[in-house]
């Protein structure tokens, strides 16, 4: 189960101050389990803004966030990020890099071990396993942080501007792959994107935020016919 709910949500930086920004105005929506939900809109108009406070990690200043019903107010372990910067762990190869969160959670290292290899599987990443960052491309290090996340199992993925620094080919490419992991698995999925081309190729539906807060918000049905 993963339904979340945004009810009235506004976000004011520096609220009361001469600096204050008005990121977020009263931004209602619902994603349901299995979902792929896009929010799409031009820079600055409050995208991240909004995935942040759905991930935990910035409050509300007015509304509520919901996740089955309980109010999202801080991190949590059933939530999973992938940000645009490349994330992954220089350091770390890439079965290391996937291994990572499961580790952090205590899993034993045989099933962590099993559950990284599956999943590096499906991203397409099989055979990678001992190269370190700095040996795969850009769109390679992206499939590991997407398969690192993934490997968590996270009720709701949420995913700002994933492949934002990749080339369109590769986004295209990397795009279409997520999709199919996403049905795959029946991940919840919220995807943040100033592509129209990602949001409508990808998504069950749409949200658009327009460039001042409040302006248009609304849910566009995207249908598409998928092979
Ligand atoms: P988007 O992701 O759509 O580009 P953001 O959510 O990053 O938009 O930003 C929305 C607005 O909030 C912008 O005007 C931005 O400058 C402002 N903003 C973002 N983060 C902060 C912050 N930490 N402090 C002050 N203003 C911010
Ligand atoms: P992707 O489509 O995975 O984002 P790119 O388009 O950036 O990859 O790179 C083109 C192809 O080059 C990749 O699909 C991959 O097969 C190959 N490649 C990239 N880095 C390596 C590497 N370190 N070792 C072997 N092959 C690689």
């Amino acid at each position: 189960m993963a339904k979340l709910e945004i009810n009235n949500v506004s976000k004011t930086y520096n609220a009361n101050k001469p600096n204050s920004v008005e990121a977020v105005r009263d931004v209602s929506c619902e994603l349901d389990e299995g979902e792929f939900f896009s929010v799409i809109g031009p820079t600055g108009c409050g995208k991240s803004t909004l995935m942040k406070m759905v991930a935990g990690l910035i409050e509300p200043t007015e509304g509520e966030i919901t996740l089955d019903g309980e109010s999202i107010t801080g991190p949590r372990e059933d939530i999973g990020v992938v940000f645009q910067e490349d994330s992954t762990f220089p350091w770390r190869s890439t079965l290391e890099n996937v291994e990572f969160g499961l580790e952090m959670r205590g899993v034993g290292k045989q099933e962590r071990r099993d559950r990284a290899h599956d999943i590096l599987e499906l991203v397409g990443l099989s055979g990678f396993e001992d190269n370190y960052p700095s040996e795969l491309s850009g769109g390679m290090r992206q499939r590991v942080a997407i398969a690192r996340t993934l490997a968590l199992n996270p009720d709701l993925m949420l995913m700002d501007e994933p492949f934002g620094a990749l080339d369109e080919q590769t986004r295209l490419i990397l795009g279409g792959e997520l999709l199919r992991i996403c049905q795959e698995t029946n991940q919840t999925t919220m995807f943040i994107t100033h592509s129209i081309t990602e949001a409508a190729f990808l998504s069950d539906r749409v949200f658009v935020m327009s460039a001042r807060p409040g302006e248009i918000k609304e849910l566009v049905e995207v249908d598409i016919e998928r092979p």
